[in-house]
């Protein structure tokens, strides 16, 4: 039982059971095969397993979009919000538990759109929790519109004859933001990669943003396709403290050692065209995270009252 009398996660007895990623697994996921969004699901479980994450210790918020159907596929605690508010959702969850594992799936729609004000300002807060969003070009869910992040010349049911404008870069946007402490990119197709990343994003202390480069079979077909077939087209920002991952070395030999720490040049490859570029842009440990600059659960509901009364008699007139 938890604090609010809920078993549905049960935590009695189990402190010495070894987590396995069947006691991770939801209901049988749903979207179109092929779809990337699968690899990543295997992906997070992976890294549940590894961390020994205790189901009823972890949370996962989503918005709306296909990619937020990830609450239903994890048996661990979750919210399917409303679209473009999985951010607010999340930092909620942490200020008042900020024990928890938060895992925050968004799509790029999702993200960069009707939620990039949240996006920018919790990316400026640093709570700690990790942020996958999934970029397929495309509003999936609803049936092929353009979104922020939609390859101009992209037809869709909303701009048929191409999408017009150029692509948002949400690299350089979040590393644009101040107190941006960890942004890192991986593809759905480079499993080894993509759960390192992920991994690394949870061991991060701090808002963990991952743009994850993910396959939509049905509506943007070839978006990632060449990269798939060639790797020369994909560039591995290599670091001992980003990731490092020798048995990729074969396949992909397009390798740049990048430091994490340096921004300048994370923002400099994040801006750089011609390859794209999987790794850890940046990562700094030393940055305030949110709710440990805010004592909100330090106090009991009964102090809490009384400093609101002490706060309230100041203006009694
Ligand atoms: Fe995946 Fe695209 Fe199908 Fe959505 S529409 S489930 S993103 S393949």
């Amino acid at each position: 039982m938890n604090e609010f009398g809920c078993s549905l996660l049960s935590c009695e007895g189990d402190e010495d059971r070894e987590w396995t990623m069947d006691d991770y697994a939801g209901v049988l996921a749903r979207w179109c095969p092929g779809c990337g969004d699968h690899a990543v699901l295997t992906a997070v479980e992976r890294v549940l397993e590894t961390e020994q994450l205790p189901p009823e210790q972890t949370v996962c918020v989503s918005g709306i979009g296909c990619a937020s159907r990830f609450p239903h596929y994890l048996k661990t605690y979750g919210f399917h919000g409303i679209h473009g508010r999985a951010l607010p959702v999340a930092m909620g969850v942490k200020l008042r538990r900020p024990e928890l594992n938060v895992f925050v799936v968004m799509g790029d729609g999702d993200c960069c759109s009707i939620g990039a004000a949240h996006w920018i300002h919790t990316t400026r807060y640093n709570p700690d929790m990790v942020v996958l969003m999934l970029d397929n070009g495309v509003y999936g869910l609803t049936k092929n519109q353009t979104s922020p992040t939609s390859p101009r010349g992209l037809p869709s049911n909303t701009q048929p004859r191409g999408a017009f404008l150029p692509p948002m870069n949400p690299i350089s946007a979040t590393l644009g933001v101040s107190n941006a402490s960890f942004v890192a990119q991986t593809g759905d197709w480079v499993p080894a990669h993509l759960y390192a990343t992920i991994l690394a994003a949870h061991r991060h202390r701090g808002f963990a943003f991952v743009r994850v480069l993910q396959r939509c079979p049905q509506y943007t077909t070839n978006l990632f396709d060449s990269a798939m077939r060639d790797p020369g087209l994909v560039e591995l920002m290599v670091h001992p403290s980003g990731i490092m991952l020798p048995e990729l070395d074969r396949i992909y030999k397009n390798q740049v050692r990048h430091d994490p720490a340096d921004l300048h040049e994370a923002q400099r490859l994040a801006n750089a065209d011609g390859k794209i570029r999987l790794g850890v842009f940046y990562r700094n440990e030393e940055l305030p995270v949110y709710e440990e600059t805010r004592a909100v659960t330090s106090k009991s509901a009964s102090e809490k009252v009384a400093l609101l009364n002490k706060e309230l008699d100041r203006h009694a007139v």
